[in-house]
C-alpha cells in the first residue's frame, strides 16, 4: 500500500498563527488550514500552541506523525538560523521565543526549516503567482502593521547570515526626518508608509495641519483616539484634504522604498501584499503611474513591473509550505 506524505507549513504573526497541511503538489484546493491568536504568555506560547495545532489537524484527517516530510516555520522576523529563535520582535514579545528546537523535539521524524516571512512570502509568490519571464529576480513586499520583503535575484533567495535578507522596511527614506522607527532609526520607509506610520503621522500631523480634516473627524466622531490607517483611506477617497496628504506622503516615501530596492536588486517585478492593500486603488496606481512615465527621479535601473498577490491573508503559510517542498525537491532557487 502507498501511504500518502504530507508537509506542513506555520504563518507565525503578531496576531495569528496559521498552520496548514498539505500533500507535497501543494494543490490550492488540497491544502487544509487551522489559526489561533497568538498566545503571548511566555517564551514557548507560540511553540506550544502550534505542536497543538498540527496535532489537532493530524487527528482530524486521520494522519500519522511518520507520514510528515518536513514543517516549513515561517515568522516575524528577526530570525536566528542557527539557534532557530526570534528575537527582539515587538509584536511578539520576550527577548528570545524558541521556535524550531521544541517543535522538532516533538516532530522528530520530519526536518524543521525556519524563515522569515518576507522570504517566504516572496516564494509563494514564486511559486503559486509569478510566470516565468519574472520568477528569477522577483521582489514581494508586505505593507501591513510593519514593512517587510523578500527577494529572488538570479534565481536565487536572498537569505542572509542570519536570515535576515531583505529588511526593506527600514531602508531610510527621509535621513532628516524626526519621526523615529520601532528600529530605533529615524526616516525609515515604515515610518511612513506602513499601517502603523500612515496612523502615527496623521495623529501627530492633525493638530497643526491647516488643511480640512473634517470628513475625517466626522467619521471617527470628532476622537482621534479612534484613527487608524483605514479610516485615513476611507476619508481620503471622501475627498478630505488633510487624509489625502497623509495617503500622499505613504505614496511618495513608497516610490522612494521602490526605488531603493530596483536599484539593489534590479527586479523584473515587485508584487505588494500585506493588509494595506485592501486599499490599493490609492496606493498602487499612483506607483505604477510614477515607474511608467518618469521613474529616473527614483530609480536608476529599469523599472519593476508592480503588481498585487491575490493572497492577502494566507501569504505566509503558502511560503512555508513552499520552502518545505522546495527544499525536500532541491530546487536550486534556496542554493
Ligand atoms: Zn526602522
Amino acid at each position: 500500500m502507498n501511504i500518502e506524505k504530507y508537509i506542513v507549513g506555520v504563518d507565525i504573526g503578531g496576531t495569528w498563527i496559521r498552520v496548514a497541511i498539505s500533500t507535497i503538489d501543494l494543490q490550492k484546493e488540497d491544502i487544509i488550514t487551522k489559526a489561533i491568536q497568538t498566545p503571548k504568555e511566555h517564551e514557548y506560547s507560540i511553540s506550544n500552541a502550534i505542536i497543538s495545532l498540527l496535532t489537532q489537524l493530524l487527528i482530524e484527517n486521520g494522519i500519522e506523525k511518520d507520514q510528515l516530510l518536513g514543517i516549513g516555520l515561517a515568522t516575524a522576523g528577526p530570525i536566528n538560523l542557527e539557534t532557530g529563535n526570534v528575537f527582539n520582535n515587538a509584536n511578539l514579545g520576550f527577548r528570545e521565543i524558541p521556535l524550531k528546537n521544541p517543535i522538532q523535539e516533538r516532530f522528530p521524524e520530519a526536518p524543521v526549516y525556519l524563515i522569515n516571512d518576507g522570504n517566504a512570502a516572496v516564494l509563494a509568490v514564486h511559486f503559486f503567482e509569478a510566470d516565468n519571464s519574472e520568477k528569477d529576480n522577483l521582489v514581494y513586499i508586505t505593507l501591513s502593521t510593519g514593512i517587510g520583503g523578500g527577494v529572488i535575484c538570479n534565481g536565487r533567495l536572498l537569505i542572509g547570515k542570519d536570515g535576515n535578507a531583505a529588511e526593506i522596511g527600514h531602508g531610510i527614506v527621509n535621513s532628516h526626518s524626526n519621526f523615529q522607527c520601532n528600529c530605533g532609526a529615524f526616516g525609515c520607509w515604515e515610518v511612513y508608509s506602513s499601517g502603523t506610520g500612515v496612523k502615527n503621522r496623521a495623529l501627530e500631523a492633525i493638530k497643526t495641519s491647516k488643511l480640512s480634516s473634517k470628513i475625517l473627524l466626522f467619521m471617527i466622531d470628532n476622537d482621534e483616539s479612534k484613527i487608524t490607517a483605514k479610516e485615513i483611506f476611507q476619508a481620503a477617497r471622501g475627498g478630505d484634504k488633510f487624509s489625502k496628504s497623509i495617503v500622499d506622503q505613504c505614496v511618495f516615501y513608497s516610490k522612494v522604498g521602490i526605488g531603493l530596492v530596483n536599484n539593489y536588486y534590479d527586479c523584473t517585478s515587485i508584487y505588494f501584499g500585506g493588509a494595506m492593500m485592501k486599499d490599493s486603488d490609492l496606493i498602487l496606481p499612483p506607483l505604477i503611474e510614477q515607474f511608467n512615465t518618469e521613474p529616473i527621479l527614483f530609480t536608476v535601473n529599469r523599472p519593476p513591473r508592480i503588481k498585487k498577490t491575490k493572497f492577502l491573508e494566507e501569504i505566509g503559510l503558502l511560503g512555508a509550505l513552499t520552502l518545505v517542498k522546495y527544499r525536500l525537491e532541491g530546487n536550486p532557487i534556496l542554493g
